[in-house]
Formats: C-alpha cells, structure tokens, sequence
C-alpha cells in the first residue's frame, strides 16, 4: 500500500475514530450528567418528604399536648393555652377544640356549627388526616387538618412544599396519587405520568422521587435547564476523544503499512534469500545435444508459490534489489552445478546481467568470488547482456571487455528488440547473438518481419557470432534454423526452465 494511502486511510480511521469516541463519550457524559442531576433531584426531594413528615409530626405533638389540659374547656384559659401551642408551633396555624357542647380555636372565635371536613386517610395512633378542608378564616391557603379525638390542628398546605429550591425545578406534594401542595406545579409537567408509570426521565424532564406512607415528593427538572452542564462535560470529554483518535490513526497506519508493499515483500525476500535459479536446457541444433543452459531465476513465497521473473524483475531493476539477486542467483548457479560443470567441461550456463551490473562491472568480482576454487572454469560461464545494458555505450564495453579477457564468453541477449545499432555491435566484445522469441516466431509465417530473422542470422554470421535462437517451440523452427546454420536453440520444444535435479537429470 502506497504512502499517501496508508496516511489517508489512517487519517480517515482517526477521524472516525474520533467522531465514534467523541458520541461515546458525550453519550456517557450525557447519562452522567443525567445520573447526577438525579442523584441531586433525590436529594431534594427526600427533603420535600422530610419537610412534610416534619409538618405532620409538629401536628401531632401539638394535639398530644392539647390533650394534657385538664381544665375547662373553651374558658380563656383554655383558650389562651391554645394559642400558646399556634404560636410556638412553626408548622400549625390554628388548633380547633370540638367538644361535645362547646367549640372553640386558638384565636377565641366560635367556631359556629362549621362541619367538619372529610377524613382522607389515617396517620396512626389514632391521629386522621383531612386535606385541603375549607379554611375557617377565608383567604388562607387551603388547609390540611390533623386531629385527634376533640382536637385539630390546621396545617397551612403551602407548609408540605415549603423547601428551598432552585428555580428552574418543580415540586408536587403527592397524597395518595393526590397533588396537596408544591412548587410551580402549574408548569407543564406531566405530574400523573410520572406517578402512575414511576419514570425517571423522559423526553422533557428528570424526575425524582420519594414515596412514604402513601405521600410522594416529586421533583423535576426540565431536560433544557440540563445543557449547560453537558456541554461542559462533552468540552470535558474532548481531550479524551482526541487522543483516541489520535491513537486509533496510529493503530490503523501501523496495521496498514503491515499489509506491506510489493517493494517491502521484495527486499524481504532478499533478506531472506527466497531466491532458486531453474535451468533451460540449450540445446546444439546439429548434434541435438544439450550444451548448457541459461540460469532464470524464480523467486519461492513462503506460501510455497512461485512468482515469475517478469513480475518482479522490473522492480528490482528499478529499486537497485536485482544487484543482491544477481548475486544470489551466481551464488545458486555455483551451489547447484559446481561438480557437474567440473565433470563435464563442455557445458556451459547462461546469466542474465542487469543493466547496472554491465554499467558498473560490479558482477565481475562477484562471479570471480564465487569460482575462487577453480572447479569451474570461466569459459562455462556465459553472460547474458541485453541493449538496456548499453545505454552507456563506453562503460558496457569497458566492463564486457574485462569480461572476456578473464575468458567469460558474452551473449547479447534479445536482440533485435531494442535500439541496438550495428555500429555497438561492433563495437561489443560479444561472442554470441541470441534471437528473440518473437523473431523465432514469425518462422513459417509470411509476417512482412519473417524476413528479418533471415537478416539477424547473416549478420551474426557476418560478425563472427554464434547463435542462440530463444523460444523455439516447433519442429518446423527448429529444422529452419538448423537449415539457416545456427548453432544453438532454446525453447519448449525442449524443456521449460527446471529446477537444478531435474536439470541434471535431463543431461542424463
Ligand atoms: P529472457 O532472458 O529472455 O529469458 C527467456 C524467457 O523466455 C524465460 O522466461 C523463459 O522461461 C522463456 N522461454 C523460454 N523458452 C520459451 C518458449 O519456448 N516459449 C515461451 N513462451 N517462453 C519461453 P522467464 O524465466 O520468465 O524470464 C523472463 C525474463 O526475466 C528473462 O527473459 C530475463 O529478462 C529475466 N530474468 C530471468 N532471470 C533473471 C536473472 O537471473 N537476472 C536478471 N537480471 N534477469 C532475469
Ligand atoms: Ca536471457
Ligand atoms: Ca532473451
């Protein structure tokens, strides 16, 4: 995978990365911050119970304590201990006697024949609750009345709700699925959902609530008084998102420079010397005797499969690898066919030089290393140069020439392909022309180029040169060339390239 695509792709998973990590994270900061403001919510509206449960309480003590007057009923005494109670009593605003024959309250009216309100339910201990009775002094809140045998205490309803609360919260009182009191229980507040399904939150609040003894302090708060908080914790989540991201981009470009690009696999393969050389057999037209062969490298995966030169060689070429597999490939040659090329004196093996071998000359040292024991000898070994190779015209024929003297016989490989002038062909230290496939090709063929194999032919002639037709693959080439005086042929017609066994073995 190319630079620019790795950087993208992992510039592309950052950002998703980020995007993913930052909904994550705003989501988990959201329910938070919801979380919190209902831990919050509870608070209040515990307190809103305790408030009530207080207010009831303060009732309850008042009427345990009017019960202790052993004097005379509705006398100013009576009275006067009454309104000692009202008065010292923060939650109750007025305490009604109803006895058998006389009636009075703690501000000394005649209570009249008011009747009593209905009972709403028991608080225990013999005490009874009445909520939102008719207050006896008109323009009160409604009252909530506790009483016991002849006594009743009012309770001012607003007292259930009177706790400190932030504005932009509602409070309801709840008695028995009954709001009694609260705080800004008119806003739009869907009161009797949340009580009847016991929601927490839903799409336009967070609730809260408390339920005691048949009471219920219900605390909302409207979803819109939420965001500000929330975008402090989603700024909060930032940096945490970002380095996610960033992370995550790392991740992604390691992983995808991993997946390695052909260039990586091939110096890979070098290192690991992945490398075998296989043998085309090169066979004498006239005695059809096998003379040699030309050393094709194939490079081995891992996997076991085998990938053809023309795949990679360009690459190689490109990247200045093929120096390393050229070396490679001398070394295979030596490994595999020392003792036979020792045996058998009359056989030779063709190497494929790359352009910046013939350049430099570099293969000579290599080649000399590699025959330092003498087993081999230097005209066995053939080197196989192609027209890329003399682009430098001066320098290939500097480093050809040392070359041949060392007594390595030099083949112009492919000829006719490319823009190999006569005028370098005289020049060139070459022993031997090998005619390209395609020229082979046209044999037999009335092709307009079919003519020009019968030219390659006699200028090698002309010059001196053996001859190696490549790609021979038909008797009917084959019987041509022999016909034409040339000397050597490689093709199918004989054998593909083998590996170095089976190369042997086809020597017989
Ligand atoms: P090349 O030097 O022209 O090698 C001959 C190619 O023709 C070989 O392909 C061979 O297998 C193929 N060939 C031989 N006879 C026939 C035939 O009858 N029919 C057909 N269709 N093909 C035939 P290969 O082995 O795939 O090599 C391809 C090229 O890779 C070579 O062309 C050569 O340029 C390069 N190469 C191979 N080994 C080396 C090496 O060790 N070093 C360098 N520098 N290049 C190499
Ligand atoms: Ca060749
Ligand atoms: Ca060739």
């Amino acid at each position: 995978m190319g630079r620019f695509k790795i950087v993208a792709t992992a510039a592309v998973s950052g950002l998703l990365g980020m995007a993913v990590a930052a909904a994550l994270t705003s989501y988990a900061s959201w329910s938070r911050v919801v979380s919190d403001e209902q831990s919050l919510l509870k608070i209040f509206s515990e307190r809103a119970m305790k408030n009530v449960e207080n207010s009831l309480g303060q009732g309850r003590a008042a009427i345990s304590s009017l019960a202790q007057w052993d004097g005379e009923f509705c006398s100013p005494e009576h009275v006067a201990f009454m309104r000692r109670i009202t008065i010292n009593t923060r939650a109750i605003e007025e305490v009604r006697f109803t006895g058998n024959d006389t009636q009075c309250n703690s501000w000394g009216d005649e209570v009249g024949n008011n009747k009593e309100p209905e009972v709403d339910g028991a608080l225990g201990d013999g005490f009874e609750l009445a909520l939102r009775a008719e207050p006896h002094i008109q323009g009160i809140d409604p009252i909530t009345l506790v009483r016991r045998g002849p006594y009743s205490v009012i309770i001012n309803t607003s007292r259930l709700s009177d706790v400190i609360l932030n504005e932009q919260l509602n409070l309801a009182i709840f008695y028995q699925n009954r709001i009694v009191s609260g705080l800004r229980v008119q806003d739009a507040v869907p009161w009797a959902d949340v009580m009847s399904r016991q929601r927490e939150r839903d799409d336009s609040h967070v609730y809260a609530v408390t339920k005691r003894n048949g009471w219920a302090a219900v605390v909302a708060e409207p979803i819109t008084a939420l965001p500000s908080s929330f975008k402090q914790e989603l700024l909060r989540a930032l940096p945490t998102s970002l380095i996610i991201g960033l992370l995550i981009a790392a991740l992604a470009a390691k992983l995808f420079s991993q997946r390695r690009s052909p260039l990586s696999e091939l110096k890979s393969a070098v290192q690991q010397r992945e490398f075998v050389v296989h043998y085309q057999p090169i066979i004498a037209l006239n005695s059809g005797e096998c003379v040699g062969a030309e050393a094709l490298v194939r490079w081995i995966r891992p996997d076991g499969s085998m990938v053809s030169p023309d795949k990679f060689i360009p690459l190689a070429e490109d990247s200045g690898l093929i120096l390393d597999i050229t070396d490679q490939v001398i070394k295979g040659v030596v490994d595999d066919l020392e003792q036979v090329l020792a045996n058998n004196r009359g056989l030779h093996i063709a190497i494929n030089l790359c352009a910046e071998d013939i350049k430099s000359g570099r293969f000579i040292a290599v080649i000399e290393t590699a025959l330092h024991n003498g087993l081999i000898s230097h005209e066995q070994i053939w080197l196989e140069a192609t027209e890329r190779g003399f682009i430098d015209i001066d320098a290939a024929v500097g480093s050809l020439q040392k070359a041949k003297a060392l007594g390595f016989h030099v083949a112009i490989d492919d000829f006719g392909t490319g823009y190999s002038s006569l005028q370098h062909l005289q020049r060139l230290p070459i022993d031997v022309l090998k005619i390209d496939k395609a020229f082979v090709d046209t044999i037999g063929t009335s092709s307009a180029s079919s003519s020009v194999i019968t030219h390659i032919i006699a200028m090698a002639k002309t010059l001196n040169l053996q001859i190696v037709a490549e790609g021979v693959e038909t008797e009917a080439q084959a019987n041509y060339l022999k016909a034409q005086g040339v000397e050597y042929a490689q093709g199918w017609l004989y054998s593909k390239a083998l590996p170095a066994k089976d190369f042997v073995n086809f020597l017989g």
